[in-house]
């Protein structure tokens, strides 16, 4: 049996704050205005992650208001949905996602972010795949104020469980 799941994250870029995406920095004049390291690619995969489960959301399991998770890398949010999905039986058959950022190049960190990414969820590379793409300057994402990320999950029950 399968399940598909689907997340997306937004979050505002501002100077003097570190880009992270897929738990690897990326130089960049402005980084991600968040209650934690803001990466919006571990964001909408953990949401993803949830989502095909039928679990909850990355809001619900990590409230912002929650001093625990303030400045804390994202990782640990994708560990504990990884978690969460292997004790209800599942396993992770792919993921493909978009990272939609206008002034910053992803593919040159595309191959790092996939690696530790798999390296993360305990995957093989061949089972993520990203696409960067710019916003065509079109609102607040076009001038390089936001970014965002789409992600989609397809997952897996195991026999016997
Ligand atoms: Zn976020």
């Amino acid at each position: 049996m399968f399940r598909i799941g689907t997340g997306f994250d937004i979050h505002r870029l501002v100077e003097g704050k570190k880009l992270v995406i897929g738990g690897i920095e990326i130089p960049s004049k402005k980084g991600f205005l968040a209650h934690s390291d803001g990466d919006i690619f571990f964001h909408a995969l953990t949401d993803a992650l949830l989502g095909a489960v039928g679990y909850g959301d990355i809001g619900q399991l990590f409230p912002d208001t929650d001093k625990r998770w303030k400045d804390r890398e994202s990782r640990i949010f994708l560990e504990e949905a990884n978690k969460i999905i292997k004790r209800l039986g599942y396993s992770i058959v792919n993921i493909d996602g978009y990272i939609v950022i206008q002034e910053t190049k992803i593919l040159p960190y595309r191959e790092k972010i996939i690696e530790n990414t798999a390296k993360i969820l305990k995957i093989e590379k061949g089972q993520i795949f990203i696409k960067g793409k710019s916003y065509e300057k079109i609102g607040e994402i076009g001038k390089g104020e936001a970014g965002f990320a789409h992600v989609v999950v397809l997952l897996k029950k195991e026999e016997n469980k």
